[in-house]
């Protein structure tokens, strides 16, 4: 199987070519088809096994199917996806991926976390967000600020979810799905993934997903 013979955007696919991704590692070839049915999914990947573009490709072809929504320069920007991960690092690496898949498309990703200025990243959030990689606290700071809103959100991802409890963000996450509206977890496709399935992941799980698909790999 290649990328060829999936169901991803024509653009992310070239994309994908120029990224020099030769054929989907296991977790992709499970996780693109699964989200792009519009289910949500909870799984158990490490870093290094392609978990990024896991989901990444399925999330920016539903957005591109969709048709992007949003104007730049908008007080309030309200992406249609969010990715929530532990870390500075892992967040600007996830951004740098989407970036090099959202070339040739009408799709800004922007990415948001703590530790720096606020002023930077504001502005890049008011030339437009499409889909925002965020840190739990400064993704809630911007949202207090009225600058990310979450109406609009149709994808919700959970990157490294246990790595995100361990260092306690459960609160943060918390908050978080509660300004999406839940437990109304009807209207939005929420993907966790996670290194470890221990019992507060199934849970939590259990809390966030509607009627999951199970992966591990
Ligand atoms: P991740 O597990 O998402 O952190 O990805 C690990 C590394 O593998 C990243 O540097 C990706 O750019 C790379 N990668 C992901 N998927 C593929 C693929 N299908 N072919 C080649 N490299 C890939």
């Amino acid at each position: 199987s290649s990328f060829e013979d999936c169901a991803i955007h024509a653009t992310l696919k070239s994309n994908v070519v120029k990224a020099k991704y030769d054929r989907p590692t296991p977790i992709q070839k499970w996780s693109i088809p699964t989200i792009l049915l519009g289910r949500d999914l909870m799984a158990c990947a490490q870093t290094g096994s392609g978990k990024t573009a896991g989901f990444l490709l399925p999330v920016l072809t539903g957005m591109l199917e969709r048709g992007i929504e949003g104007s730049p320069f908008t007080e309030l920007q309200e992406p249609q996806a969010i990715v929530i991960g532990p870390t500075r690092e892992l967040v600007a690496q996830i951004y740098k991926e989407a970036y090099k898949f959202s070339l040739n498309t009408r799709i800004r990703p922007v990415v948001v976390y703590g530790g720096v200025s606020v002023s930077h990243q504001l502005h890049e959030i008011e030339k437009g967000a499409h889909i925002v990689i965020a840190t739990p606290g400064r993704l809630i700071d911007f949202i207090n600020r009225e600058k990310i809103g979450l109406s609009k959100v149709k994808y919700l991802v959970l990157d490294e979810a246990d790595r995100m409890l361990d260092m306690g963000f459960k609160d943060d996450i918390t908050k978080i799905c509660c300004r999406m509206g839940m437990p109304d977890k009807f209207n939005r496709q929420t993907l966790m993934f996670s290194a470890t399935f221990p019992s507060e992941i199934q849970q939590i799980a259990h809390q966030l997903l509607n009627d999951y698909i199970f992966i591990t790999v």
